[in-house]
């Protein structure tokens, strides 16, 4: 449409409050000639977008360029949620996590999901001006790692044991931070490997941090967000669908994650996680996203979903993560209504050096894993031996030992060294018990730390 060249664009939608968690492509006509347009978004009665506010609008922002709106397609151009309403897109350089290029004409389309919506309905206006001359923000330099101060922690006391925090945030979706200051904030931590999963991000996060011997390993990930659950997938560069929030819907994104190679984790299964709402119409992930940020932020519901699969015999694993947005935010481990913070709790994993993610990946998939409640925290070994599960706590004092299997607790113990190994003889454990796993409990019940199950028989095979 050569009329409309270098014309400013005015696009109008509306959404009702029935159409609550709808999305919608909304296209236009991207003239030749444009090295840069500028996307502003406005509506009414705009709220936050936390799961414990309601009785306005949240409005969610994506876009895809000329190359179509297809599933796992290169035309996504990156998905804002609601956390910006004025994007830029450029040939060098994008608002994150908008990926720059060279902006070819054609049908571009903006996507609109309805979040909330306000009794009244939300009314969209979307301007968009071409060629705009907006100046691009100068990149904050990476620190030299030698200026950094890394945390000294208690090391692992078993060997090829590595500590990390494999869900976060930053400025490629709703955090605050750069993907190379969330790496740094890692390093100092003291944290082995950290994961950068994103909301629904278009580009892999590899390579916007440092790399390098002395910095802790990236594992790059994605956190696919649905109107009605979130999942995790590591391990794999693309995209998966997130506009289609049916059962249906999330079981293709999760079969096509799957078919990459991905690890998928079933997130934050609790009341305002947000939720997961699928019940068992979707199955396939490998784990469980047991333990999210803060313990008392409602874990326990987690930990019964997946306690739940365990008793049906589904060997899932079990992991947790931050789920920091945050870095610089008040965050103190007392306080469960404060921010999240890198690596409380932390996930420990056993992988061979040198370590890459395809190796913590490998690790997680196989239950190689427990999570402690901070990088210091305790360390908790549960190992099978012929007739006996052992488990060993280091660093523990003062916890109390708690021996769990598909009946509930089975055995507890006083942690009162700070090394300190019980064996429980299989036998004795008591009958019908598929799987043992160990959690460690503070003076209040809450936890410090948690392993992945030992399955004593397959529950399948009589015989085992
Ligand atoms: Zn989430």
């Amino acid at each position: 449409m050569p009329a409309q060249k270098k014309t400013p664009l005015t696009l109008t939608s509306r959404f009702e409050a029935d159409e609550t968690g709808t999305l919608r492509h909304l296209p236009f006509d991207v003239p030749k000639g444009v090295d840069q347009f500028r996307v502003a978004v406005t509506y009414n009665d705009q709220i936050d977008s936390i799961p414990t506010l309601s009785g306005g609008n949240t409005l969610d922002v994506g876009l895809f360029d000329q190359q179509g709106t297809e599933a796992g397609g290169a035309g996504f151009r990156g998905w804002s949620g609601s956390a910006r309403c004025e994007i830029v897109i450029g040939k060098t350089w994008s608002t994150p996590p908008y990926t720059a290029g060279v902006i070819k004409p054609g049908a571009w389309n903006v996507l609109l999901g309805a979040y909330k919506v306000a009794p009244n309905g939300m009314d969209v206006e979307i301007q968009i001006d071409f060629n705009p001359d907006v100046a691009i923000p100068d990149q904050p330099p990476v620190p030299d790692i030698e200026s950094l101060q890394r945390a000294e922690l208690p090391p692992a006391a078993e060997r090829n044991w590595h500590r990390g925090d494999l869900h976060a945030h930053t400025v490629y979706s709703d955090g605050s931070e750069t993907p190379a200051e969330l790496a740094v904030r890692a390093y100092e931590s003291g944290l082995d490997f950290y994961g950068i999963t994103d909301h629904n991000r278009a580009q892999s996060p590899a390579k916007l941090v440092p790399r390098g011997d002395d910095w802790p390993v990236l594992v790059p990930g994605i956190e696919v967000t649905t109107y009605a659950g979130h999942f995790n997938v590591w391990g794999t560069d693309t995209w998966y669908d997130f506009r289609d929030p049916s059962p249906e819907g999330l079981q293709a994104a999760i079969d096509a994650a799957k078919a990459d190679g991905g690890l998928v984790a079933m997130n934050h299964p609790k009341p305002f996680g947000p939720d997961w709402s699928y019940g068992a119409d979707v199955k396939g992930y490998h784990s469980i996203e047991i333990w999210n940020g803060w313990w008392d932020r409602l874990n326990n519901v987690s930990l019964r979903v997946w306690d739940e699969a365990l008793r049906r015999g589904e060997r899932i694993v079990g992991i947790g993560g931050s789920d920091v947005h945050h870095l610089n935010e008040l965050s103190t481990p007392d306080n469960p209504l404060s921010a999240a913070r890198l690596g409380w709790p932390t996930l420990w994993v056993q992988a061979k050096k040198p370590l890459t993610a395809e190796g913590i990946l490998e690790a997680v998939r196989a239950g190689r894993c427990f999570l402690s409640d901070s990088p210091a925290g305790p360390q908790i070994y549960l190992t099978r031996e012929d007739y006996a599960v052992s488990a060993r706590v280091v660093g523990g004092i003062g916890t109390a030992l708690a021996l769990v299997g598909a009946s509930g607790i089975i055995a507890t113990e006083a942690v009162t060294t700070d090394d300190q190994t019980w064996s429980f003889a299989v036998n004795v454990l008591g009958k019908g018990q598929t799987y043992v796993r160990a959690q460690l409990h503070n003076e209040h019940g809450g936890f410090r730390a948690l392993t992945n199950p030992i399955w004593l028989k397959d529950p399948a095979d009589p015989a085992s």
